[in-house]
């Protein structure tokens, strides 16, 4: 509950920050502009994430959305001129703002999120928990709960989660039975798939024509089951009405936000945007960052749009240079001179590429996203170009063969600073993560892999060994090689503190620790998901840690994760947030009493006030701060409007 975080105000006067938009007002207001005003954050720990051990700081100052000072309370305020409002943390833990540097924010994450789940592991979604399901009969049963649910018989119906190891194989005949006349996509726990029924066939008029010869080998018609790069033309052209509607995707958005507030996640980079269409995503993000002003969105362009839109390298570039003019708000920044592209097939399909045959599977199946001989070709067009390049990696074969065009590519255009990053990386070994750091190779890693994955790929697919030895994370980080962590939500849950949970104890998802030897130090955990997950897309100057002229924008704990044992990092409660020093706190659980959601008591003339953290009178607050509209004051101070 809220009351357990009262901070106290000592003066205040507001200059109109930058930051906030300006609404017109209805009456005349005066503001006063001779005074600067600043926030001072104290009374908790205060972990900077600067430097290779946990660093602490007495108090922080943020003005117009920006650090100003970091250093002791006894001399901050005095060496600023103005008016100071005081925030007391009340011993909560206050941490650079949590980053995920990969997720899919619209077209998979709030996808998801506004249709079904049935799915091998529990899902903890904002609206609702889906528990997991394993076995066919069960998962057939699910999907005909789900269609028999549903009162509107044309309206498209999409069920996330299947996954052929807890599920089985499924027919387009399974499939039919189950769901009749509804039209239906089946989203395989990849995303990197689907499986229509007849009747989502039949409605968007899908054809044998509608694929190339070549992605027709990733195409199985008996089944109307398509995978990599024929799902990605099905969902970018003849699927598109439905993976383009505006109404699910705004809905979803704005479930993401409320994810993301509830995980203390203020900034997210989606690679290779956008998954579909680029206007209909753009909207979506537009509208619940808007809505949300609480987090901010970074996007690369890359591979999966230049293919759809079969533009030449060149075409792309130019289109790549001129997002950010046309297209970045104070919420999202396009990010030029970056570029994603693709190796091996999707690790929760069993579709990556292995050095050693697939473990006791017999219809497992390696696939390349992007056929070799193209990959390089891709590659080193931006190498040469000199883009900071990202690269989708599952298997060891995968990742031996980017090895090989990075090695090719320095020895023919050496570059210094290229960075470049590998993605997700569920299984390498020693030499190989060598090889990277003899090249300067970046990796941002997805230890959940491990958790959802060791304990069935054991049995089926890699086998105890390989299995146990996935996301080796210490071979990264004892060669300081810089790592993030990252939820590619949905392939996780956007959940940065369990993410770091994983990487630092290796449990999986049966509570067996898998090769302990590969946990790594609770610090490089956090700074997974701080410092360095900024660092992978090119952020680490203006987010992740806590220092003079970055954003001041934080995560507040209610626990410091370097004063608790290990095996309980996933269970820290996030208290909430500051972004560009605004607050936002997650809701409590007190209501009752007169009292909304916040705790505070509307016919008491209290309304929660998000700068501030707590409840607040807008008649006071309009003296306070000399305004005349009550309504206009509090929207200024608190930058949220007042009912
Ligand atoms: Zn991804």
């Amino acid at each position: 509950m809220f009351r357990t975080m009262i901070f106290v105000i000592f003066a205040a006067a507001l200059l109109a920050c930058s930051n906030v938009k300006k609404t017109k007002p209805k009456e005349r207001v005066k503001i006063n502009t001779s005074k600067l005003q600043q926030t001072l954050y104290y009374g908790g720990d205060i972990i900077t994430m600067e430097g290779n051990e946990p660093t602490y700081a007495e108090a922080v100052i943020e003005r117009d959305g920006k650090i100003i000072y970091v250093g002791k309370k006894s001399s901050a305020v005095n060496n600023f001129a103005g008016k100071t409002i005081e925030v007391d943390l009340q011993g909560k833990t206050m941490l650079p703002g949590f980053i995920e540097p990969h997720a899919h924010p619209v077209s998979i994450g709030g996808f998801i999120l506004a249709n079904d789940i049935v799915a091998p592991h529990e899902w903890r979604m904002p609206h609702q928990t889906y528990p997991g399901v394993s076995g066919k009969e069960n998962y057939l049963k699910a999907v005909k709960d789900i269609i028999d649910s549903k009162e509107d018989r044309n309206k498209t119906v999409m069920i996330w989660g299947y996954h052929k190891a807890w599920h089985g194989d499924i027919t387009l005949k399974d499939i039919d039975k189950v769901t009749g006349d509804i039209p239906t996509i089946i989203w395989q726990r990849s995303t990197h798939e689907v499986y229509l029924n007849s009747a989502c066939v039949k409605k968007y008029g899908i054809q044998k024509g509608d694929l190339s010869e070549a992605d027709n080998k990733q195409a199985d018609w008996d089944n109307y089951h398509f995978w990599e790069r024929a799902y990605q033309m099905m969902k970018g052209t003849k699927l598109s009405p439905f993976f383009s509607n505006q109404k699910m995707l705004k809905l979803g958005m704005e479930r993401i936000s409320q994810l993301m507030l509830q995980n203390g996640i203020t900034a997210m980079t989606e690679p290779s945007f956008p998954n579909s269409t680029f206007e209909d995503e753009y909207a979506v993000l537009l509208d619940g960052t808007e809505k949300a002003k609480a987090y901010t969105i970074y996007l690369i362009a890359g591979f999966p749009e230049q293919f759809v839109k079969k533009v030449g390298n060149d075409t792309y570039a130019d289109h790549i240079a001129s997002l950010p003019e046309k297209y970045n708000t104070e919420y999202i920044k396009f990010l030029p001179n970056q570029y994603k592209t693709f190796g091996d097939g999707a690790i929760y399909s069993l579709a990556l590429q292995l050095r050693e045959p697939f473990f006791n599977c017999a219809n497992c199946k390696s696939e390349w996203i992007i056929p070799s001989k193209q990959a390089q070709e891709i590659f080193d067009y931006w190498w040469d170009k000199n883009y900071k390049i990202h690269i989708h990696i599952t298997g060891d074969l995968g990742l031996e063969e980017y090895l090989n065009f990075t090695e090719a590519a320095l020895k023919r255009n050496p570059r210094k600073n290229h960075r470049t990053t590998f993605h997700h990386i569920g299984l390498f070994d020693a030499q190989q993560a060598q090889r990277m750091a003899d090249m300067k190779i970046e990796a941002s890693a997805n230890p959940y892999y491990l958790w959802a994955l060791a304990d069935k790929y054991s049995e089926t697919g890699l086998g105890p060994k390989r299995a146990a030895n996935m996301v080796a994370m210490k071979e990264l980080t004892k060669r300081n090689i810089p790592l993030s962590l990252h939820s590619d939500f949905a392939m996780a849950p956007a959940e940065p503190l369990l993410l770091a949970w994983v990487a630092a104890n290796r449990i999986v998802a049966s509570g067996k620790v898998m090769n302990p030897e590969q946990k790594i130090s609770v610090y490089d955990a956090m700074k997974g998901i701080t410092i360095t997950a900024a660092r992978t897309f090119e952020m680490e100057g203006e987010i992740g840690s806590i220092k003079v002229g970055k954003e001041a924008t934080f995560t507040l704990l209610e626990q410091n994760p370097f004063k608790i044992a290990p095996e309980k990092l996933k269970d820290i409660s996030v208290a909430g947030i500051v972004y560009k020093g605004k607050m936002k706190l997650n809701k409590g659980k007190f209501v009752g009493g007169g009292r909304d959601a916040h705790g505070c008591i509307g016919s008491a003339g209290y309304s929660w006030c998000e700068r501030t953290g707590q409840c607040e009178r807008p008649w006071e607050l309009a003296e306070k701060i000399g305004f005349e509209s009550t309504a206009e004051a509090f929207k200024q101070y608190c930058g949220n409007s007042n009912n």
